[in-house]
């Protein structure tokens, strides 16, 4: 358990610069062991995340404009490794001392947590948030293995290949979905119902969840709020029994931690639930202003 939950509880609350439902899903729910593993992909999931990026781009626009004016192909290809090195830099750096990060590592210290920190990209990292020290081992096993499926993709895919699935290309490898789903506590059926719109010519996930709650909002029912027990979590459907009762379980468990998470979590179970209603439209509103952005910076052969 943790000590002096209630003055933990009432911060919680309280916190101004990481978001209080990231504290609760992703911090709690591993410090009072009601999930061994958790997830938070940065700078995009904190509040500073706007900032972060545009300073990572003020900070390299000089490279991104030489960068778009160079037509030799080898040496663009120099310059690409160059600039990404140097986004890379400076990411690090932008990140480390952001007001996020402070207290990020305050929390995890306060509720005496471990985070193993992966790069996915020049200026997008991944925390995963855990309690037992036996978890490192098998996160370090498992990016080694995340590692080579990335240059496994990469020794076939082609200039066609969509930046979606480029961004994720681990996510075409059911093996490694199956165990990262696992780690992080996802019912089986959800992983496998994931897996499957990760195939061709498929619906994706996101797609299929979305679809899902408007499907039962048209028969005049509502999705069960407990099978959308974490931001980051996708169920089989609006109605698995898997899910629902593990977010029955994370409700019940906080609220035994303080009272006032009761509320608080059921309120962020319906924000879950809008989310993934609403995930495919904001993916989209998401690319497109990092599309727009990138044409007009002229990087996006570095992003
Ligand atoms: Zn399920």
């Amino acid at each position: 358990m943790i000590s002096d939950a209630q003055a933990v509880v009432t911060d919680l609350l309280r916190e101004k610069t990481l978001w209080p439902q990231m504290l609760l899903e992703y911090y709690l729910t591993v410090a009072t062991g009601l999930r061994r593993c958790s997830l938070v992909t940065i700078p995009a999931e904190w509040p500073d995340a706007e900032d972060i990026s545009r300073r990572i781009d003020d900070a390299c626009i000089e490279d991104f404009k030489q960068l778009a004016h160079e037509r030799d192909v080898i040496r663009k290809m120099k310059m690409i490794r160059s600039v990404k090195e140097k986004m890379r830099k400076i990411s690090l750096a932008e990140i480390r001392s952001s007001l996020s990060y402070n207290s990020h590592i305050s929390w995890i210290n306060r509720l005496r947590l471990e985070v193993f920190e992966v790069e996915i990209r020049p200026t997008v990292r991944e925390l995963f948030i855990y309690k037992e020290k036996d978890m490192k081992l098998r996160l370090e096993n498992l990016m080694r293995k995340r590692l080579r499926f990335r240059e496994e993709f990469l020794r076939h895919a082609g200039q066609s290949t969509p930046r979606s699935i480029a961004a994720y290309p681990e996510e075409l490898y059911p093996e490694y979905l199956t165990e990262i789903g696992g780690l992080l506590a996802y019912p089986a059926c959800c992983v496998k119902a994931y897996i499957e719109g990760r195939e061709q010519e498929k619906p994706s996930a996101e797609q299929r969840a979305a679809a899902q709650i408007s499907d039962i909002r048209a028969l005049g029912l509502e999705p069960d709020v407990y099978a959308y027990f974490s931001k980051d979590f996708i169920p089989c459907s609006p109605t698995c029994v898997n899910a629902s009762a593990l977010g029955g379980n994370f409700h019940q468990g906080l609220a035994t931690v303080d009272g006032r998470l009761s509320e608080f979590h059921l309120q962020c179970l319906k924000k879950n639930v809008d989310a993934v209603g609403s995930y495919v439209q904001r993916i989209e509103e998401h690319r497109a202003k990092i599309s727009l952005r990138s044409r007009e910076l002229g990087i996006e052969a570095v992003r």
